[in-house]
């Protein structure tokens, strides 16, 4: 399958209050071969223009410089999200965008008033992103709303998971498989309760492995709590800051992403339980 090409909303929903399911057709995604936690980029025209993509390479960094130079008035914004469900038959997908909370970026600014018949463009799901899964006796799952789509996939292939989830209050908890303990913010600052809550919890015996996604500066809290605190091997916490308090997508990595960087890069050990 193609890794670029463009996506056609066919339905819009709300799943919860602040959360938005969009179906996509687009050429290839028939073929796309199911694996958990898909991730790909987004491209949002500019507005009132045509979604303007780079053309299909076989390298994602030449893709990515040729994305680079088209002229900033035409070039699409790009922002990463997750397959939340498929429809190989219709050749479709799901992806569910998070409304959240604070300034709407322009991914959630085009997600609250999305309407069939529009295009985006993406970049993935990439085979070449696919990772493992964990082999541990546990896999200890960890993150905010944003994260749920990836769970639910990881949560339906691997067994013996147990998974904290924080999101803003009930309503926007989803049917997640396996032990998920939902935690509410109500109103309580993003991502102090899932720090509590792991902090809290009693590891199971037997290997553990970790898997993190949400609020970058969190989810170098837990791993650091899993990796300093509990003795867990670092090659056994997958993680990943899916976004960053007060920056954009766009916006530079801070010296904290450029450690987590050099970290993931230094894991050729694969994800192994510890
Ligand atoms: C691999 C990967 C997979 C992802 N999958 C999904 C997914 O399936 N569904 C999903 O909804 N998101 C997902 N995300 C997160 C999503 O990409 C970010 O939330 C993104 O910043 C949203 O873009 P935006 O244009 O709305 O905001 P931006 O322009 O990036 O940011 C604007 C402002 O919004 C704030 N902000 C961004 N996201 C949030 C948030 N969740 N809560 C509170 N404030 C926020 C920023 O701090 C900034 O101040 C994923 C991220 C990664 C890296």
């Amino acid at each position: 399958m193609k890794p670029t090409g463009l996506l056609e909303v066919t339905a819009v929903r709300r799943v919860t209050p602040r959360t938005v399911r969009v179906t996509f057709t687009g050429d290839g995604l028939g073929e796309l071969e199911p694996w958990p936690d898909q991730q790909l980029k987004l491209l949002f025209p500019p507005p009132g223009r045509p979604v303007r993509l780079p053309p299909a390479g076989d390298d994602v960094m030449r893709w990515y410089q040729t994305y680079l130079a088209i002229p900033a008035e035409e070039r699409p914004v790009m922002r990463s999200y997750t397959v939340r469900g498929r429809d190989p038959g219709r050749a479709a997908i799901d992806v569910d965008f998070v409304l959240h909370a604070g300034p709407a970026g322009p991914a959630t600014a085009w997600a609250s008033r999305a309407a069939v018949g529009e295009v985006l463009g993406r970049y993935g799901p990439d085979p070449a992103y696919r990772r493992s899964l964990s082999t541990a006796d546990t896999l200890l799952c960890a993150g905010d709303e944003t994260a749920i789509p990836a769970l639910a996939s990881i949560l339906s292939e691997v067994d013996n998971t147990v998974a904290f989830v924080e999101v803003a209050d009930a309503a926007e908890e989803q049917p997640l498989p396996g032990e998920v303990h939902w935690l509410h913010r109500n109103g309580a600052e993003h991502g102090s309760r899932l720090l509590e809550a792991v902090r809290g919890a009693a590891l199971p015996a037997g290997s553990v492995a970790a898997w993190l996604a949400g609020e970058a500066s969190t989810v170098r809290a837990l791993r650091r709590h899993l990796v300093g605190d509990r003795g867990l091997a670092k090659s056994a916490v997958e993680f990943t800051g899916y976004w960053r308090r007060s920056l954009t997508q766009d916006d530079a990595p801070t010296p904290e992403d450029l450690a987590d960087a050099a970290e993931k890069l230094g894991d050729s050990t694969g994800w192994k339980g510890s």
